[in-house]
């Protein structure tokens, strides 16, 4: 096979008509480069991250193909990889970074910061043959992204959104103190994709408490599922008690949490921030409350390449014991992708999940 049919929706800009097109095309498979590697994108999911581009509430590069949560399985191997572990037909999630092992991030473990690096779903069409996106019927991936085989038990559903959330979240919960774990009490600011997979990750790692909050009943719902104690925040002062928890964790983005955060914290406390990304967000405490507190204030973004293999692990793992499938919602196909983004936009699911039309 000289060539295979590819599909990939094309994206012009928020300010543009139309903002974005799905497209037939074809990729040349003797234009594979060595050090890549072909895969044929079975599902993918769209991030809160790839609404806000969409929107125009953060910036991309165009024409690009978005998406960067998918799982797909392995078409063709570059020439210089045949002897890695990585074969056709092998069912792999994919790290969202390509890095280069190499600069004085990667080697400090911090591959996500990777001088060279290159995030999915970020690239121009000019690169990786115009599919770097998983909003895509194939994406091509480079050597110096982290691939892990799925085992059986990890469903396509399970699987696609896992690369980007419960990958992030193994990397956060790996930073937190977890002597006396029994002892401690956490809360989660925000019942999203990384709010639950949070609770169910802290939950096992033997937390005391795990309280979740949000507004939404669907997610407070999943909450009560996967390990955790849901706060409504709809209902006034159902919160914690002042110096009553020992870790906050904020995955909501909403700077306007941070107040209360610091308030149930216990002097000695850990304020974890994973999703307040936006650079222009100013952390609203005082150095006076932190010194008040002894409060130790810590940042978590995306992983490196240990924490997608942890990911994919706990859920293979727990597959049985929380419900991991019912985090992602309808599956559209790319030909509707329009529709699909207005259901993901009213946020009754999760994730709403694409697949190619053939
Ligand atoms: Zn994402
Ligand atoms: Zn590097």
């Amino acid at each position: 096979m000289a060539s295979v049919s590819a599909q990939r929706v094309v994206f012009f800009g928020a300010d543009r008509t139309p903002r974005f097109m799905t497209e037939n095309t074809h990729i040349n498979l003797g234009n594979l480069g060595p050090e890549e590697i072909l895969i044929k994108i079975k599902l993918t999911t769209i991030c809160r991250y790839d609404l806000q581009i969409l929107q125009g509430r953060s910036k991309a590069k165009t024409p690009s193909v978005l998406g960067h949560e998918a799982v797909g399985e392995v078409v063709k191997v570059g020439s210089s990889l045949d002897d890695e572990a990585i074969k056709p037909g092998d069912r792999v999630s994919f790290s969202l970074y390509d890095s280069c092992f190499k600069c004085k991030f990667c080697q400090s473990g911090f591959h996500q910061k990777c001088i060279s690096g290159f995030m999915y779903g970020q690239g121009t069409l000019s690169s990786h043959q115009g599919f770097s996106g998983c909003f895509a019927s194939h994406v091509i991936v480079k050597r110096g992204t982290k691939l892990v085989k799925l085992p059986d038990n990890v469903s396509d559903k399970m699987a696609a959104p896992l690369n980007c959330a419960i990958a992030t979240m193994a990397h956060a919960t790996s930073m937190l103190p977890t002597e006396d774990a029994k002892n401690k009490t956490v809360l989660i600011q925000g019942a999203g994709l990384f709010g639950i997979y949070g609770c169910a990750m802290l939950h096992q790692a033997g937390y005391s408490k795990v309280y979740c909050t949000d507004y939404i009943a669907e997610r407070l719902k999943l909450v009560n599922c996967f390990g955790g104690i849901p706060l409504d925040l709809r209902v006034k002062g159902n919160y914690p008690d002042d110096d009553s928890i020992d870790i906050v964790i904020e995955v909501c983005g909403n700077p306007a949490v941070i107040p209360e955060g610091v308030r149930v914290l216990k002097p000695g406390g850990v304020y974890m921030f994973v999703g307040l990304v936006n650079h222009n967000t100013s952390l609203n405490i005082t150095v006076g409350q932190l010194i008040d507190k002894c409060l130790t204030v810590t940042g978590v973004d995306s992983y490196s390449p240990e924490h997608l293999e942890a990911g994919v692990d706990f859920i293979a793992k727990y597959s049985n014991k929380y419900p991991f499938e019912n985090l992602v919602g309808p599956i559209f196909k790319l030909s509707n992708f329009d529709k699909a983004v207005k259901e993901a936009g009213n946020q009754r699911f999760l994730r709403v999940a694409l697949e190619a039309d053939c």
